[in-house]
């Protein structure tokens, strides 16, 4: 199992937290779509749909997860990459897909206690439990269909970490 393993699930699903901590475990690379974005165009996701809009975000982010791809490798995406079939295909034909499943109200909740500097923009100018309602609402289906695997993210990251190992069949190190 030598392919790349791409996180996905909405925003404070902990995609970067759990994938990174994954990445530590197995001795692989961690690699997050928004931060390997910012590196090459010197923009934050902000930045990019101030200036070209949603649309022109998501183009990036294909190109960027396309750009990163490789073995070794755990690759947070953005909570939006599944939105696109091309990205769900691509992700599904060059690695293995986990997805971070957890309720609105525990996405909320914890995006509350995460500075605003470090947040992406809100989608909907909504109050944020609402705003995910809306979100896993749009996505569970797309988020199920990409996966090979889904994960409970409501527990702690080490323990999300070791239950990813036991889907991928993979010993404990
Ligand atoms: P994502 O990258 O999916 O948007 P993050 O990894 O940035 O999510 O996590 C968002 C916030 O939630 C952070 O403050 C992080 O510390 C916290 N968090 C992430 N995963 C967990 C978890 N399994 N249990 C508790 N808190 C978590
Ligand atoms: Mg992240």
């Amino acid at each position: 199992m030598t392919q790349t393993i791409f996180m996905v699930g909405a925003r404070g699903a902990g995609k970067t937290t759990v994938g990174s901590a994954l990445a530590k475990t197995l001795g692989y690379k961690f690699v997050d779509t928004d931060l390997a974005l910012l590196c090459t165009s010197g923009l934050s996701v902000a930045d990019i749909v101030e200036r070209e809009g949603w649309e022109g975000f998501r183009r990036r982010e294909t190109e960027t997860l396309k750009a990163i791809c490789s073995p070794l490798t755990v690759v947070a995406t953005g909570g939006g990459v599944v939105l696109s079939q091309e990205n769900r295909d691509f992700m599904c034909e060059n690695g293995t897909v986990i997805y971070l499943r957890s309720p609105a109200s525990t996405l909320a909740n914890r995006l509350e206690d995460t500075p605003l500097e470090d947040q992406r923009p809100t989608l909907t100018g909504k109050p944020i439990t609402e705003e995910m309602m809306e979100v896993l609402n749009e996505r569970e289906a797309l988020y199920q269909e990409a996966a090979h695997h889904v994960v409970d993210g409501t527990q702690e990251p080490q323990t999300v970490v070791n239950l990813i190992m036991d889907a991928l069949a993979l010993p404990m190190v």
